[in-house]
Protein backbone atom coordinates (compact mmCIF):
# COMPACT_ATOMS: atom_id res chain seq x y z
CA UNK A 1 0.00 0.00 0.00
CA UNK A 2 0.85 3.50 -0.68
CA UNK A 3 2.55 5.29 2.25
CA UNK A 4 -0.29 7.78 2.62
CA UNK A 5 -2.97 5.63 2.06
CA UNK A 6 -1.13 3.35 4.71
CA UNK A 7 -0.68 6.42 7.43
CA UNK A 8 -4.64 6.87 6.72
CA UNK A 9 -5.58 3.24 7.62
CA UNK A 10 -3.58 2.66 10.72
CA UNK A 11 -4.98 6.18 11.94
CA UNK A 12 -8.56 4.83 11.31
CA UNK A 13 -7.48 1.15 12.98
CA UNK A 14 -5.73 2.74 15.64
CA UNK A 15 -2.79 1.16 15.08
CA UNK A 16 -1.31 4.31 14.70
CA UNK A 17 -2.49 6.35 17.58
CA UNK A 18 -3.05 10.43 17.22
CA UNK A 19 -1.89 12.03 20.60
CA UNK A 20 -2.79 15.58 21.17
CA UNK A 21 -0.13 17.75 22.47
CA UNK A 22 -2.29 20.60 22.98
CA UNK A 23 -3.52 22.49 26.05
CA UNK A 24 -6.78 23.54 25.64
CA UNK A 25 -7.18 27.41 24.73
CA UNK A 26 -9.46 29.46 27.57
CA UNK A 27 -9.66 32.81 29.78
CA UNK A 28 -7.33 31.14 32.39
CA UNK A 29 -4.89 29.15 29.97
CA UNK A 30 -2.10 30.50 32.17
CA UNK A 31 0.25 33.71 30.34
CA UNK A 32 3.61 35.15 30.36
CA UNK A 33 4.00 37.38 32.79
CA UNK A 34 6.84 40.14 32.80
CA UNK A 35 8.13 43.43 34.95
CA UNK A 36 4.99 45.79 34.85
CA UNK A 37 7.53 48.70 32.90
CA UNK A 38 7.23 46.06 30.02
CA UNK A 39 4.60 45.42 27.39
CA UNK A 40 2.29 42.75 28.26
CA UNK A 41 0.37 39.78 26.47
CA UNK A 42 -3.52 39.53 27.08
CA UNK A 43 -5.39 36.79 28.32
CA UNK A 44 -6.96 34.76 25.68
CA UNK A 45 -10.32 36.22 25.61
CA UNK A 46 -13.73 34.99 23.89
CA UNK A 47 -16.69 37.51 22.62
CA UNK A 48 -19.73 36.13 22.02
CA UNK A 49 -20.89 37.64 18.70
CA UNK A 50 -24.19 35.85 18.63
CA UNK A 51 -25.66 32.21 20.08
CA UNK A 52 -28.69 31.35 17.96
CA UNK A 53 -30.60 34.61 19.24
CA UNK A 54 -31.57 37.66 17.96
CA UNK A 55 -27.78 38.42 17.28
CA UNK A 56 -27.72 35.87 14.75
CA UNK A 57 -30.49 33.03 15.02
CA UNK A 58 -29.47 29.99 13.79
CA UNK A 59 -25.52 30.35 14.31
CA UNK A 60 -23.18 30.82 17.39
CA UNK A 61 -19.80 32.22 16.85
CA UNK A 62 -17.23 34.63 18.78
CA UNK A 63 -14.45 37.23 18.64
CA UNK A 64 -11.28 36.14 20.11
CA UNK A 65 -8.78 38.04 21.67
CA UNK A 66 -5.40 36.58 21.92
CA UNK A 67 -1.62 37.39 22.06
CA UNK A 68 0.04 35.43 19.31
CA UNK A 69 2.45 33.60 22.30
CA UNK A 70 -0.57 32.17 24.53
CA UNK A 71 -1.12 28.71 25.67
CA UNK A 72 0.30 26.10 23.21
CA UNK A 73 2.31 28.00 20.67
CA UNK A 74 5.02 28.26 18.12
CA UNK A 75 7.76 31.35 18.17
CA UNK A 76 9.26 31.94 15.52
CA UNK A 77 12.54 33.39 14.28
CA UNK A 78 11.78 37.11 14.45
CA UNK A 79 10.28 36.80 18.15
CA UNK A 80 14.17 37.27 18.75
CA UNK A 81 16.02 40.10 18.12
CA UNK A 82 18.67 37.25 16.91
CA UNK A 83 16.11 36.48 14.49
CA UNK A 84 14.48 39.23 13.64
CA UNK A 85 15.62 39.28 9.68
CA UNK A 86 14.31 35.50 10.06
CA UNK A 87 11.27 33.86 8.99
CA UNK A 88 8.28 35.12 10.60
CA UNK A 89 5.40 32.73 11.36
CA UNK A 90 3.62 32.60 7.78
CA UNK A 91 6.90 32.27 6.13
CA UNK A 92 7.69 29.42 7.77
CA UNK A 93 7.98 26.57 4.97
CA UNK A 94 5.33 23.92 5.78
CA UNK A 95 7.50 21.10 5.35
CA UNK A 96 9.59 22.54 8.65
CA UNK A 97 6.46 22.00 10.59
CA UNK A 98 6.48 18.39 10.50
CA UNK A 99 9.39 16.02 11.75
CA UNK A 100 10.14 12.90 13.87
CA UNK A 101 10.07 14.05 17.25
CA UNK A 102 12.43 12.59 20.13
CA UNK A 103 11.55 13.29 24.02
CA UNK A 104 13.85 13.72 26.99
CA UNK A 105 12.39 12.96 30.48
CA UNK A 106 13.55 15.66 33.38
CA UNK A 107 10.27 15.02 35.18
CA UNK A 108 12.20 13.27 38.42
CA UNK A 109 14.48 16.20 37.88
CA UNK A 110 12.42 19.06 37.61
CA UNK A 111 10.13 16.88 40.70
CA UNK A 112 12.66 17.75 42.78
CA UNK A 113 14.32 21.32 41.74
CA UNK A 114 11.65 23.59 39.76
CA UNK A 115 14.95 25.42 38.31
CA UNK A 116 16.30 22.50 36.92
CA UNK A 117 17.77 23.33 34.01
CA UNK A 118 19.01 20.87 31.06
CA UNK A 119 22.81 20.69 30.41
CA UNK A 120 24.82 20.07 27.46
CA UNK A 121 25.92 16.86 29.42
CA UNK A 122 22.25 15.57 29.54
CA UNK A 123 21.87 16.24 25.64
CA UNK A 124 25.03 13.92 25.10
CA UNK A 125 23.80 11.15 27.67
CA UNK A 126 20.51 11.10 26.18
CA UNK A 127 21.91 10.28 22.96
CA UNK A 128 24.38 8.14 23.49
CA UNK A 129 21.56 5.81 25.01
CA UNK A 130 18.88 6.74 22.34
CA UNK A 131 20.88 7.88 18.84
CA UNK A 132 21.95 11.02 17.49
CA UNK A 133 18.65 14.15 17.99
CA UNK A 134 16.84 13.71 14.39
CA UNK A 135 17.94 15.85 11.85
CA UNK A 136 14.53 18.22 10.94
CA UNK A 137 12.86 16.83 14.27
CA UNK A 138 11.69 18.28 17.53
CA UNK A 139 13.35 18.03 20.41
CA UNK A 140 10.75 17.31 23.23
CA UNK A 141 11.38 18.66 26.72
CA UNK A 142 8.94 16.36 28.89
CA UNK A 143 9.14 17.72 32.93
CA UNK A 144 5.71 17.20 34.45
CA UNK A 145 5.06 20.90 34.37
CA UNK A 146 2.03 20.44 32.22
CA UNK A 147 0.58 19.17 35.24
CA UNK A 148 0.12 22.49 36.97
CA UNK A 149 -1.03 23.74 33.84
CA UNK A 150 -4.84 24.53 34.78
CA UNK A 151 -3.39 26.47 37.88
CA UNK A 152 -1.46 29.76 36.83
CA UNK A 153 -0.01 30.66 40.31
CA UNK A 154 1.44 26.57 40.27
CA UNK A 155 2.01 26.97 36.42
CA UNK A 156 4.10 30.62 37.17
CA UNK A 157 5.81 29.20 40.74
CA UNK A 158 6.75 32.32 41.56
CA UNK A 159 7.93 34.29 44.05
CA UNK A 160 9.92 37.75 45.29
CA UNK A 161 12.82 36.88 42.78
CA UNK A 162 10.07 35.58 39.71
CA UNK A 163 9.04 32.95 38.22
CA UNK A 164 10.74 29.13 39.44
CA UNK A 165 10.18 26.76 36.16
CA UNK A 166 12.76 24.42 34.40
CA UNK A 167 14.76 25.91 31.36
CA UNK A 168 18.08 25.13 29.55
CA UNK A 169 21.39 26.31 30.36
CA UNK A 170 23.39 29.22 27.99
CA UNK A 171 25.46 25.52 27.28
CA UNK A 172 23.24 23.02 26.03
CA UNK A 173 21.09 26.31 24.18
CA UNK A 174 24.21 26.92 21.85
CA UNK A 175 24.42 23.46 21.57
CA UNK A 176 20.57 23.14 20.17
CA UNK A 177 21.22 25.45 17.51
CA UNK A 178 24.25 23.98 16.15
CA UNK A 179 22.03 20.58 15.49
CA UNK A 180 19.79 20.41 12.64
CA UNK A 181 16.87 20.37 14.97
CA UNK A 182 13.69 21.83 13.47
CA UNK A 183 13.01 23.15 17.24
CA UNK A 184 12.47 22.64 20.99
CA UNK A 185 9.21 21.99 22.45
CA UNK A 186 8.67 22.25 26.23
CA UNK A 187 5.96 21.97 28.77
CA UNK A 188 6.17 25.57 30.45
CA UNK A 189 5.24 29.08 29.98
CA UNK A 190 8.53 29.69 27.50
CA UNK A 191 11.35 27.75 26.43
CA UNK A 192 13.80 29.38 28.76
CA UNK A 193 13.86 28.74 32.55
CA UNK A 194 11.55 30.90 34.66
CA UNK A 195 14.78 32.17 36.01
CA UNK A 196 16.80 32.96 32.58
CA UNK A 197 15.79 36.55 32.86
CA UNK A 198 19.11 36.92 34.88
CA UNK A 199 21.11 34.26 33.09
CA UNK A 200 24.20 35.43 30.64
CA UNK A 201 22.64 35.44 27.97
CA UNK A 202 19.05 36.83 29.07
CA UNK A 203 17.11 34.45 27.68
CA UNK A 204 19.60 31.91 26.11
CA UNK A 205 17.49 29.29 24.70
CA UNK A 206 15.06 32.72 22.64
CA UNK A 207 18.27 34.17 21.63
CA UNK A 208 20.62 30.79 20.44
CA UNK A 209 17.83 28.38 18.91
CA UNK A 210 15.53 31.32 17.51
CA UNK A 211 18.66 32.77 16.25
CA UNK A 212 19.74 29.74 14.40
CA UNK A 213 16.16 29.72 12.61
CA UNK A 214 14.81 27.50 14.50
CA UNK A 215 11.00 27.35 16.41
CA UNK A 216 10.13 26.88 19.94
CA UNK A 217 7.02 25.15 20.89
CA UNK A 218 5.69 25.71 24.12
CA UNK A 219 3.00 24.88 26.85
CA UNK A 220 3.11 21.02 25.41
CA UNK A 221 0.82 18.60 27.44
CA UNK A 222 0.63 14.29 26.85
CA UNK A 223 4.50 13.86 26.68
CA UNK A 224 4.30 11.14 28.74
CA UNK A 225 2.01 9.30 26.12
CA UNK A 226 5.51 9.64 23.26
CA UNK A 227 8.14 7.25 23.09
CA UNK A 228 11.42 8.90 23.46
CA UNK A 229 12.06 8.27 19.61
CA UNK A 230 9.47 7.26 17.14
CA UNK A 231 7.09 10.18 17.32
CA UNK A 232 6.07 11.99 14.45
CA UNK A 233 4.95 15.90 15.23
CA UNK A 234 3.00 18.15 13.56
CA UNK A 235 2.68 21.84 14.69
CA UNK A 236 0.30 24.19 13.55
CA UNK A 237 0.30 27.65 13.85
CA UNK A 238 -1.86 30.25 12.22
CA UNK A 239 0.10 32.22 9.05
CA UNK A 240 -0.17 35.67 10.73
CA UNK A 241 1.40 38.18 7.89
CA UNK A 242 4.85 39.33 9.96
CA UNK A 243 3.93 37.90 13.32
CA UNK A 244 6.41 36.42 15.78
CA UNK A 245 4.17 33.47 16.70
CA UNK A 246 1.22 31.82 17.10
CA UNK A 247 -1.15 29.70 19.30
CA UNK A 248 -1.10 26.58 17.31
CA UNK A 249 -2.34 23.09 17.50
CA UNK A 250 0.34 20.00 17.97
CA UNK A 251 -0.19 16.55 17.40
CA UNK A 252 1.58 13.88 17.81
CA UNK A 253 1.51 10.64 15.29
CA UNK A 254 2.70 7.51 17.86
CA UNK A 255 2.60 4.30 16.63
CA UNK A 256 0.47 1.15 18.69
MN1 LIG B 1 6.62 32.39 22.91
Amino acid sequence: MADLASLAARIIDGTIEVVDLTSPLHAGTPILRLPPELGQTVPFQLEEISRYDDRGPAWYWNNIRTGEHTGTHLDAPNHWITGKDLDDVSRIPPKRLIGPAVVIDKTAQASADPDYLLDVADLRDWQAANGPLPANGWLLFRTGWSARGEDPAAFANADERGAHTPGVTPAAAKYLAGTDLLGFGVETVGTDAGQAFGFQPAFPCHEAVLGAGKYGLTQLRNLDRLPARGAIVIAAPLPIVTGSGSPARVLALVEG
